[in-house]
């Protein structure tokens, strides 16, 4: 037995199995598939049941050991990683999918959920309803996601995922379970509630302010067609004005714009909007709306805009999956060796062509590929600029580049006026510096009334 204290009393909480300080497993723990770490891990548990996670906190606050929670790793920037050592909590275990509320529209799933998990649930529980699954693969967390205000293939009409929620279950840093939402008034999780809304106090927090153990999740219409038609444009500065244009028939579920290769060997801006329907001449009538855009915003000499249907089965192939297979996907197996980063940028929509130009120059200067992707978000609200650099894992000097092309992508996206998502931790240190004072401040007080042992993820967003 070890004559760790934390250690036994980890054990003493979950089981000899499910916690652990040696080396060999905690070392899985201290990477993930990005270009940040090895971190410093240095136990691991985890939990089965809320009074679980409750005791894990207590100890925590006890020794004054900091506790990362973890879903499945997968942000790619190491938000799954400590950045002070201690404690990861993997909620893998917590995986019961509680509720699941037809006529409301919700479902209930405790934190391990994954996206595939819900969404093979839905298929075969209620096949008409589907939450906004994100292109992340599927052993990615529900929760997780929500955390860094991720988004799927709903969010354009219904905003990032962490607008999706109803309310949560969650494990203050102090070790007390508190109920946010309608929930805890009423006997059911069925939406915010007329109520302060203090899911904000966890939603982009990166685990700083608490343990999500439940969350009472939206579930939206699943339509029984999908069909996707395209446009091509002569330059990229009238992607602004057709993505208005386009928004603005509210006939479209899904809209991206990615690099294709072009008969001259350049990569051209294609358009991708997602139509769905019940019925195939609903499915036609929002199709002839949608070429009416690329016909009216011709000029009389060469085409600017060109409506594209059918769209090449090599692209639609990947629109029409669910999610779909755009480029972060595709850049893992762009080089061999397997390895991408990417700074999603949450940036305006008119700012896309800068993006553009801005990763091709950044990418040429570090000698890298450079394969953009734009999510549109909202109706045109914003947009999740990807900057993706595919990179070899085996060559430590590419690597390098990466990290230094990620950096000037950052510094580039501030610039904008843009804000990186789901940052690493050098990243949020920029965005940080760059924050009003007052906001940082406000953030600080947040911590010291709900953390005073500041044991939840410290190290993120300068905490
Ligand atoms: C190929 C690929 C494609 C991707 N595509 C998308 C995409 O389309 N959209 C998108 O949004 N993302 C995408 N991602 C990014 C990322 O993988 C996902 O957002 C994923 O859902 C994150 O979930 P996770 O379980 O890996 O979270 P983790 O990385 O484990 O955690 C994320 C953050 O949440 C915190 N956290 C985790 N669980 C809890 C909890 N229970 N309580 C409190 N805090 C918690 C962690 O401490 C961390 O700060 C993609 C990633 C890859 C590799």
């Amino acid at each position: 037995m070890s004559d760790d204290v934390v250690h036994r009393s980890l054990v003493d909480i979950v089981g000899e199995d499910y916690a652990s300080n040696r080396p060999e497993e905690t070392f899985i723990y201290s990477v993930d598939s990005g270009t940040e770490g090895p971190r410093q891990v240095d136990y691991v548990v985890v939990p089965a049941t809320v009074e679980q996670v409750q005791r894990v906190v207590l100890l925590a606050n006890q020794h004054r050991v900091p506790i990362t929670p973890m879903g499945a790793n997968l942000t790619l920037n190491g938000l799954g990683l400590p950045a002070r050592g201690g404690i990861v909590l993997d909620m893998k275990r917590m995986d019961r999918i509680l509720e699941l509320n037809r006529p409301r529209r919700y479902v209930v799933i405790e934190a391990g959920v994954t996206q595939g998990r819900l969404g093979s649930y839905l298929e075969k529980n209620c096949p008409d309803l589907e939450h906004s699954r994100p292109e992340a693969p599927p052993m990615a967390t529900v929760v997780g996601n929500m955390v860094i205000r991720g988004h799927g293939y709903l969010s354009l009409r219904y905003g990032n995922n962490a607008h999706h929620v109803n309310g949560m279950e969650v494990v203050l840093p102090t070790g007390e379970a508190c109920t946010i939402g309608a929930g805890c008034v009423s006997p059911w999780p069925f939406c915010k509630g007329p109520l302060p809304d203090l899911s904000g106090l966890f939603c982009g927090w990166n685990g700083t302010t608490g343990i999500i153990t439940r969350l009472s999740l939206k579930l939206f219409p699943k339509r029984r067609i999908l069909d996707v038609i395209g446009y091509t444009v002569k330059d990229a500065g009238m992607l602004p004005e057709l993505l208005y244009q386009v928004t603005h028939t509210d006939m479209v579920d899904n809209l991206f714009v990615v690099g294709i290769a072009s008969a001259d060997g350049r990569s051209r801006q294609y358009v991708n909007a997602s139509i769905t329907g019940d019925l195939d001449e609903e499915i036609a009538y929002k199709k002839a709306l949608l070429q009416r855009i690329a016909v009216e915003s011709s000029g009389a000499g060469e085409r600017q805009v060109r409506f594209v249907y059918p769209v090449p089965d090599m692209i639609r192939s990947r629109f029409v999956e669910k999610p779909p297979y755009v480029s972060p996907a595709l850049a893992a197996d762009f080089q061999k060796g397997g390895g991408y980063r990417y700074c999603g940028a949450i940036l305006p929509v008119d700012k896309i062509p800068d993006a553009w130009a801005a990763g091709t120059r950044i990418a040429s200067r570090q000698g890298l590929t450079f394969l953009p992707g734009v999510q549109i978000l909202g109706y045109c609200h914003s947009c999740m600029f990807g900057f993706v650099y595919p990179f070899n894992r085996a060559e430590e000097e590419t690597v390098e580049r990466v990290r230094r092309a990620m950096r000037e992508t950052n510094e580039a996206v501030l610039e904008m006026g843009g804000i990186p998502w789901k940052a690493e931790t050098g990243a949020q240190a920029r965005i940080v510096q760059r924050m009003q004072p007052s906001t940082h401040d406000l953030m600080e007080r947040i911590w010291r009334a709900m953390d005073p042992n500041r044991i939840m993820n410290p190290g993120n967003w300068g905490k």
